[in-house]
């Protein structure tokens, strides 16, 4: 089978549920077609004189219930295909989880590995006066993705603040000096370790006896490890772009952190053996956690996946047709729009003390993600029992419903 695009792959995602529930033709047509889409050009002086032009991105794919919502991600292959089905999963994740947003995504095709942080700062900036008209507090919020982080949000913020006025809730992710929220930055590694919890309590086993790799170590990556570790869960692998390292015993994992904080990278760290990304992926562990870039279990390697459970932690880490191949060996797949939907939800929760000038204390941050991430678990698990399919059509089949009622009784169409 070929593999499909980005978004025919979404949108394949899409068709399966949409079948689910008998989603009719016209409400099908809207909600495979992104409401609005800009390419940008975006020049940027490079500290040593040469000027780069590089491309970018935003997509709004749905904003029925209510603003856009979506990250940014800085990445050479970032592209609007890729953009486009990125911002579709956020339609479904949103409404899954229930949060008052719609979908949407960024991207610049940039590499922003080696760039100072004045040529960063030039970036965003640029990028963010290219895309204002279509950004606001009600209108379309962003946030951290790929390459981007507190920071880069900051400077998003101060962009488009230096034309609209002090406005902290126009992005999400924000330093915490800046109106970010305690707990945004763990938000989607914790929630993802949240529904993992809530999966093994369902069928029956413990948490702790679970033995996990996790591929990329980035934001969410390395917060699914830290919170695995601080549970006395075995983390047996993690990685970066640059490789893996694996440990049967359970790596340590704050040193770790303290390795690649400092700018190591993980095939440097120590603590046990290096092996490749493609061989972490294959690891004899309960849980696999891709928690990196997208299409990592393709058709070409999804037979050779040994784990249980596969948490996509990541945004569309898993093709159609490697899905089809883990169902059919009896491997559990923890969708995305369920998994990793922490981050957005912590985003929620960031937005909302924005524009009520009122902050929580962490623990309140941390035990209203708790609920809600578990609560869409069992929501979830009981839609796919009932019906009797996977997670990832229930969970697709309960966003969808609900973005449907939204355009219904709206009379968009
Ligand atoms: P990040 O930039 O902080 O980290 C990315 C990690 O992946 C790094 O460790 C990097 O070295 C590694 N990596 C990059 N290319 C790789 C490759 N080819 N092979 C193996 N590892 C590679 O990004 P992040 O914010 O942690 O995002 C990771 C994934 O989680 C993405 O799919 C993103 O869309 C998704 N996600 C992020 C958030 C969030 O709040 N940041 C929310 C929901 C979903």
């Amino acid at each position: 089978m070929t593999e499909l695009t980005a978004y025919q792959a979404v949108n394949q995602y899409f068709a399966d549920a949409a079948h689910t529930i008998d989603l009719d033709e016209e409400l099908f047509a809207v909600l495979t077609t992104p409401y609005r889409e800009i390419a940008v050009q975006v020049p940027v002086r490079l500290d040593d004189g040469e000027l780069i032009v590089v491309r970018g991105y935003r997509v709004q794919h749905n904003g029925a219930r209510g603003p856009y919502k979506g990250g940014i991600r800085y990445h050479p292959t970032a592209n609007l295909d890729e953009v486009r089905a990125l911002a579709s999963l956020m339609t479904w994740k949103t409404a899954l989880v229930d949060v008052p947003f719609g979908g949407a995504k960024g991207g610049v095709e940039v590499d922003p590995t080696g760039m100072s942080e004045g040529e960063l700062q030039r970036l965003t900036r640029r990028f963010t006066t290219s895309i204002k008209h279509v950004l606001g507090v009600y209108r379309d919020i962003p946030a951290p993705d790929v390459n981007t982080n507190p920071k880069v949000m900051a400077w998003m913020m101060d962009a488009y603040s230096a034309v609209n006025g002090y406005s902290p809730a126009v992005v999400t992710g924000k330093p915490l000096d800046l109106g970010g929220a305690p707990g945004r930055e763990a938000a989607t590694g914790r929630g993802c370790v949240y529904v993992l919890d809530a999966h093994c309590t369902h069928h029956g086993r413990y948490l702790k006896s679970q033995n996990v790799a996790i591929q990329g170590f980035g934001n969410v990556g390395s917060w699914v490890a830290r919170e695995l570790h601080a549970r006395g869960v075995p983390v047996v692998a993690v990685s970066d772009v640059g490789g893996a390292l694996v440990q049967p015993a359970g790596l340590d994992v704050p040193a770790l952190v303290a390795h690649v904080g400092s700018g190591g990278s993980i095939t440097t760290a120590g603590g046990g053996d290096v092996i490749t990304n493609e061989e972490l992926l294959e690891l004899d562990c309960d849980v696999l956690v891709p928690a990196a870039l997208g299409e990592v279990i393709t058709e070409a390697n999804a037979a050779r996946v040994r784990a249980g459970v596969v948490l996509e932690a990541a945004n569309y880490p898993v093709t159609p047709s490697a899905d089809k191949i883990l169902l059919d060996a009896g491997i559990t797949v923890i969708p995305d729009i369920l998994a990793n939907a922490g981050g957005v939800t912590g985003s929620y929760f960031e937005w909302s003390q924005n524009i009520q000038q009122f902050t929580w204390k962490e623990e309140r941050f941390n035990s209203e993600l708790l609920d809600r991430m578990q609560g869409a678990y069992r929501f979830t698990q009981a839609f796919a029992e009932e019906h009797g399919v996977p997670l990832r059509q229930a969970a697709y089949a309960i966003g969808i419903t609900r973005v449907a009622t939204a355009v219904r009784l709206r009379g968009y169409v």
